[in-house]
């Protein structure tokens, strides 16, 4: 599966709902992942009060763990207006601990670089859209927490 075709499933994923209020909701982000299997696993994200939610990309390793697979091949998040965001701190320090190869082997995919104000303000609409940066989980992560236990 290439790039264009996980942020489609990515996105065919997400879409805010409302639970037990409209406050808590769920969907605002959604994550697939591509496993080095050639697998691919989705999740979306829980936005409850207190914190006891998570983000997309945790339900995303947990329905990978439950196929007993660990090694991500390319990982992507999107939220509800399907507009790639990077991982937290938090889910890339979890991709690392689920299996040290993907810090060396786990492209996470990145939304594409800032463009300078001047130049978005005379912007074309019907430009194409700039294509999505990658890098190596172990780029983004470089100092896990793991490594000194
Ligand atoms: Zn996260």
């Amino acid at each position: 599966m290439d790039d264009e075709s996980l942020i489609a499933e990515a996105a065919r994923h997400a879409g805010e709902f409302a639970l037990a209020k409209p406050s808590l909701t769920a969907g605002t982000v959604a994550c697939a992942l591509l496993t080095a299997a050639g697998n691919v696993y989705t999740g979306i994200n829980i936005d409850l009060a207190c914190g006891i939610g998570f983000c997309a990309e945790h339900a995303a390793v947990a329905a990978m763990l439950n196929a007993r697979e660990t090694r991500v091949a390319v990982i992507v998040a999107v939220n509800h207006r399907g507009r790639i965001l990077p991982p937290c701190g938090r889910c890339r320090e979890l991709l690392a601990q689920v299996d040290r190869a993907n810090r060396a082997g786990c492209r996470v995919l990145l939304p594409p670089a800032p463009v300078p104000m001047a130049v978005t303000a005379a912007a074309d609409p019907a430009a194409p859209t700039p294509p999505c940066r990658a890098a190596l989980l172990g780029d983004l992560l470089p100092e896990p927490w793991m490594e000194g236990k």
